[in-house]
């Protein structure tokens, strides 16, 4: 995955809302090697999902850079695929294996502050994941773009 980064943002062009159904083609849980980063309360919440501690959790499937944690990723024909990515349970799909819990940078995409700054800027990672899902299926409204762009973790 890519790492992310925060950059000033004009949410004017995206005020009647944007289109966004995930096809769950996977293509953003793989790609280079990257960075899935979590927080305390995606630790938290994953641990929870597993029953497990955050230590526990953090030793088996997170690795500390830079003083943050990240999920692990592993090498397949694809890419470097999320820990959590499915590819087997259904033909053709690659489903999120803890969609539930899955952390707060993958239920925020593609609503990044970074992605909204211009139709520019959304064009341009729209083809670069690239991402079938955007500007594809259910328009969803501006107010919750708003408060996924703004809970995007840093
Ligand atoms: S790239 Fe887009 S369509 Fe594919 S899994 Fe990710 S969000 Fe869904």
């Amino acid at each position: 995955m890519t790492e992310r980064s925060s950059t000033s943002h004009n949410h004017q062009w995206y005020a009647d809302g944007l289109r966004f159904t995930c096809t769950q083609c996977g293509n953003c849980c793989t790609g280079p090697a990257g960075y899935v980063w979590i927080t305390d309360d995606d630790i938290a919440q994953m641990a929870k999902h597993f029953k497990l501690g955050q230590r526990t959790f953090v030793d088996r499937y997170a690795r500390k850079l830079r003083g943050r944690w990240s999920l692990v990723e592993h090498k397949t024909e694809h890419g470097y695929d999320c820990i959590f990515l499915d590819r087997k349970s259904e033909p053709g799909k690659a489903l999120c294996s803890i969609y539930g819990a899955r952390p707060a940078q993958c239920r925020t995409w593609p609503f990044w502050p970074e992605n909204l700054t211009t139709p520019q800027a959304w064009e341009d990672v729209k083809r670069q994941t690239p991402c079938p899902g955007m500007d594809s299926g259910q328009r969803v409204p501006v107010t919750q773009i708003r408060i996924m762009r703004d809970t995007t973790p840093e």
